[in-house]
C-alpha cells in the first residue's frame, strides 16, 4: 500500500514510515481506562487521538482491528506496585462492590466516547475476563528464569534483560533511575525495577476481588494485562500500541520486557503516545478528586463535540492548556464552521479534480505525523475555494469521516432543537394561562394538575412577585 503515513514512534524517537506487519492490515492496541472513577477531559485527549490515528488509519485504506481493555483489576494507586487497588478505593468512596464499580464508571466512559464520536473499538475485554490468560503467561515467565518468587509475590526480574529501559536516551535512562529512587522499597525485590507479575501479598490484605493460582489466592499486576489482552486478540506480533505519555514508564516499559521475555521476539514496532492535557494548576488527575468531566462541561452548556474540535486544534505531541476562555472561542468557531456547511446546497454536480486535490491535500495533512489542525486548516481552505457547493459538501462529509464533528448533520440538528424549543415555549405559555384561569376561577385541582403535567415535562413553575416564571428541571 502507497500511502505514506507517518507518524512519531517513541519507540524509535523519531518519525517514521508506517509498515504494517501485513500488507494492508494494521493490529492496534489501546490502554483502556481504569474504572474506579469518571474519564477526565485529559484522558478523553488521548482517546480522541487516537481515534483520529485509528481512522485515519481507515481513510488511507488500511483494515484496522483494534483492541482496548478495560483495567477493573490490579492497578494500583502508585505505578510502581505500591498504594491500594485503585477499583478498591473507588469502591469503598461510593460504598459500593468493586464489579459495581467497574459496570458504572465502563459505561459511564464509553457514554463519553459516545459523545465525542470516539469510536468503540473492534474488541473491549475486561481484565477480570482474562485470569487464565495472565496465569498461563506468569508461569512460562517463571519457566524461562524471567521471573521468580519472593514474599508470596511474583516478580519479573529486570537484570535478565539486555536493555530495560527501552524507550529512554541514555541520559534519560539515568533519571529514570533518579527518579525511583524515592519509591518505596519492598525488600521482596532483586532489583529495584522488578516489578509484580502477580500479587498474593500486598499492604493491603482486603483486596476485594482474587482468584486461585499456583502461587496462592491474589491478583494479577497492572502491566501483565495489556500484554495478554492483546495477545489474546491480535497475536504475537501487533503494529501499534497507543497510550498517554504517562504510560511510556513504567506500564509500557514493563508490558515490552515480559512479552517479548514471554515470546522470544519483538513484540510490537511502533509505540504511539499522546501528550497530556494540563489546567492552570498543571496535570490533570483523576486522583486529585475534583476533575473536569464531560458531564461537567455539558452542565455549563458547552456542547462536548467542541471539545473534540479543541483538541483537534492542536499537536497530539505537544501538552495542551485547557481553559474556557479557549473552549467559548472554539465554541464560536465551530457555529460559525456547521453554519457555513448547513447553507451549501448539496445538490448539484461533484467536480471530481477539485475533490481528488483536496481529499489528497487532507490526506497529507493527516499522514504528516497527524497534523489535525493543519486537516482543519484544509477544511477551512476548501470552503473559501470557488467550487460547486455539492464538491464542498461532498468534501466536508468525506473529511468528517476523521474529524467526526458532525460536519454535515450539527446545523440542521440545532435549527431543529431551536425549533423544538420554541414550540415547546408556545406549548408553556399557553399552560400558564390556562393555570392563572383556572386560579381565577379557584378551581386550585386543575391549577396543580398543570403544574404537575409541565413537571412531568421537566418544566418547573414559579410564582413569584412579577408573575408566573418558568425553567427547565
Ligand atoms: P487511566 O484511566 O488512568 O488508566 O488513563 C487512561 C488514559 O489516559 C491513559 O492512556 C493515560 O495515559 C491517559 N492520560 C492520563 N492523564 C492524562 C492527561 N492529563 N492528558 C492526556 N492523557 C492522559
Ligand atoms: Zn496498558
Amino acid at each position: 500500500m502507497d500511502n505514506k503515513l507517518r507518524f512519531y514512534n517513541t519507540l524509535n524517537r523519531k518519525e517514521e514510515l508506517f509498515i504494517p506487519n501485513e500488507d494492508g492490515k494494521v493490529a492496534m492496541y489501546t490502554c483502556g481506562p481504569t474504572v474506579y472513577h469518571y474519564a477526565h477531559i485529559g484522558n478523553l485527549r488521548s482517546y480522541i487521538m487516537e481515534d483520529i490515528l485509528e481512522k485515519t488509519l481507515r481513510y488511507v485504506g488500511y483494515d484496522v482491528k483494534r483492541v482496548m481493555n478495560i483495567t477493573d483489576v490490579g492497578h494500583l494507586s502508585s505505578d510502581a506496585d505500591t498504594g491500594e487497588d485503585k477499583m478498591l478505593k473507588g469502591a469503598k468512596r461510593e460504598h459500593k462492590t468493586v464489579m459495581e464499580i467497574a459496570k458504572f464508571y465502563t459505561d459511564a466512559f464509553f457514554s463519553d466516547c459516545t459523545k465525542l464520536n470516539i469510536k468503540t473499538p473492534d474488541v473491549v475485554e475486561p481484565a477480570t475476563n482474562c485470569i487464565s490468560e495472565f496465569i498461563h503467561m506468569v508461569e512460562v515467565l517463571l519457566e524461562k528464569g524471567y521471573a521468580y518468587v519472593a514474599g508470596g509475590n511474583v516478580y519479573f526480574d529486570t537484570s535478565r534483560l539486555g536493555d530495560y529501559y527501552v524507550f529512554s536516551s541514555q541520559s534519560e535512562k539515568e533519571l529514570l533511575v533518579g527518579v525511583r529512587d524515592d519509591v518505596e522499597e519492598d525488600a521482596n525485590k532483586r532489583n529495584r525495577n522488578d516489578f509484580v507479575l502477580w500479587f498474593t501479598r500486598s499492604k493491603f490484605e482486603d483486596q476485594a476481588l482474587k482468584w486461585d493460582s499456583p502461587w496462592g489466592v491474589g491478583y494479577p499486576g497492572w502491566h501483565i494485562e495489556c500484554s495478554c489482552i492483546s495477545m489474546k486478540h491480535l497475536g504475537e506480533y501487533m503494529d501499534i500500541h497507543c497510550g498517554g505519555v504517562d504510560n511510556i514508564f513504567p506500564h509500557h516499559t514493563n508490558e515490552i520486557a515480559q512479552s517479548e521475555a514471554y515470546l522470544g521476539h519483538k513484540w510490537c514496532n511502533y509505540w504511539f503516545h499522546v501528550h497530556h492535557l494540563t489546567d492552570k494548576t498543571g496535570k490533570m488527575s483523576k486522583s486529585k478528586g475534583d476533575f473536569l468531566t464531560v458531564s461537567l462541561l455539558e452542565s455549563k452548556g458547552y456542547d462536548p463535540i467542541v471539545y473534540r474540535f479543541f483538541c483537534l486544534q492542536s499537536h497530539y505531541r505537544k501538552p495542551l492548556e485547557f481553559s474556557y476562555e479557549v473552549l467559548d472561542n472554539t465554541t464560536v468557531a465551530y457555529e460559525k464552521l456547521v453554519k457555513r456547511i448547513g447553507g451549501l446546497k448539496k445538490d448539484g454536480e461533484v467536480n471530481r479534480e477539485k475533490f481528488d486535490a483536496y481529499r489528497q491535500k487532507f490526506q497529507a495533512a493527516l499522514c504528516d505525523d497527524l497534523n489535525s489542525s493543519m486537516a482543519t486548516t484544509v477544511l477551512y481552505d476548501m470552503l473559501k475555494e470557488d467550487m460547486s457547493d455539492a464538491t464542498k459538501y461532498a468534501l466536508a462529509e468525506d473529511f468528517d469521516k476523521v474529524l467526526s464533528l458532525n460536519l454535515t448533520t450539527a446545523y440542521e440538528a440545532g435549527k431543529a432543537e431551536n425549533e423544538v424549543d420554541a414550540q415547546l415555549e408556545v406549548y408553556i405559555l399557553e399552560k400558564i394561562e390556562e393555570r392563572r384561569a383556572a386560579k381565577k376561577e379557584r378551581d386550585f385541582a386543575k391549577a396543580d394538575a398543570i403544574r404537575a403535567e409541565l413537571l412531568e415535562k421537566g418544566i418547573i413553575l414559579e410564582d413569584t412577585r412579577e408573575g408566573v416564571k418558568w425553567k427547565k428541571a
